[in-house]
């Protein structure tokens, strides 16, 4: 599998620097596929983490690829970068590009038993979720399969979860981003809950890496807005997570979602409607060069957030403030209007 074979590639010559972690295997048919992250950076629990994971639905190829794009341009800087060592000393850096290497191999959006893992988490939304897409019970051969009732959760939505609770949860703050694409022509940035439309606790944190965003990149196209917002869904792996991260005393996670917005390249090239990926994917050359480089600024962007953390993260004077600006931003609005598609 050539994403498998990249990542090695990247791991092999990020030596001594990459740790390679091997967190388990998927069975398909024969034969098995392995699951991996990498980690970097400082393993003290007192600095912040940052998380990049990619590839949690097999058809959005695109999301693996910005976050494997965005790790070959680190590996390459650590040979001459000297900022960058002295970044690595103040984050914890943990990388999984591949969470569903299964689904990448066969390029479906589900793992290879059908569980669409963004569906597959223990966490039950608390209003009406869209039919079907919002998670259903009914088959693996249709989409967005929670899985059985009952079963534990499927290997990889496991891995991810162990490598988030093990890597990141210890330290004290940390951000994770998910990238994945296919969700209208906007580019947005999600972050929870995707199971309630009621805010989270560290809606003032996340108000303030908004307001960090906003301020350094003017011109940025991304909509940044709590899920909710767009529709509820069952069992969001990044809820899940979030609400583990509260039960523990001096924890904080950000998770945020990347969705790249794919029917602007399916518009700009209306052949892609007749191909399966294409409605995921930018299929054309330059328009794929184009989606990474965007892309991979903005990472780094997150990357710099999370190092920089205590710098920007509002002071408790300021908390009431920036929680009153995100619940006119973002919940009192769509509240008057009623407006929530
Ligand atoms: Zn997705």
């Amino acid at each position: 599998m050539p994403e498998l074979n990249a990542l090695e590639c990247l791991i092999e010559a990020g030596r001594p620097y990459l740790e390679r972690h091997h967190l388990g295997r998927v069975t398909m048919g024969e034969g098995g596929l392995p699951l991996l992250a990498v980690t970097l950076g400082n393993p003290d629990p007192a600095v912040p983490a940052v998380g990049f994971f990619g590839g949690v639905h097999g058809l959005e190829r695109i999301g693996a690829e910005v976050v494997m794009a965005f790790l070959a341009s680190l590996v390459s800087r650590l040979r001459w970068d000297s900022s960058l060592h002295r970044s690595l000393e103040s984050v914890r850096l943990v990388f999984m590009p591949l969470v569903n290497p299964g689904g990448l191999w066969r390029a479906t959006r589900a793992n290879p038993k059908g569980v669409d893992l963004m569906r597959n988490a223990p966490v039950q939304a608390g209003g009406p979720v869209p039919w079907m897409v919002g998670g259903q019970r009914i088959s693996a051969k249709l989409p967005w399969f929670m899985g059985e009732i009952g079963e534990p959760m499927e290997t990889e939505s496991r891995a991810l979860c162990d490598l988030v609770e093990r890597e990141m949860l210890g330290h004290v703050s940390s951000i994770s981003v998910d990238c994945h694409s296919g969700f209208g022509l906007a580019d947005r940035i999600w972050f929870p809950f995707a199971h309630t439309a009621k805010p989270i606790q560290h809606l003032a944190e996340m108000h303030a890496l908004c307001e960090i965003l906003d301020q350094t990149h003017a011109q940025h196209r991304y909509v940044f807005e709590p899920q909710s917002r767009q529709y509820l869904t069952h069992g969001d792996l990044w809820d899940h997570l979030y609400m583990r991260a509260c039960e523990r005393p001096n924890c904080m996670l950000l998770p945020l979602t990347l969705e790249m917005g794919s029917w602007l390249w399916v518009k700009k090239n209306p052949r892609q409607l007749f191909s399966r990926s294409g409605m995921f994917n930018p299929l054309i050359e330059h328009r794929q060069q184009r989606v990474l480089r965007r892309h991979i600024a903005w990472l780094d962007f997150v990357l710099r957030a999370a190092a920089g953390m205590q710098r920007w993260l509002p002071r408790p004077e300021l908390r009431a403030w920036h929680e009153e600006m995100a619940l006119d931003r973002w919940y009192r609005q769509s509240v008057q209007t009623g407006a929530r598609a």
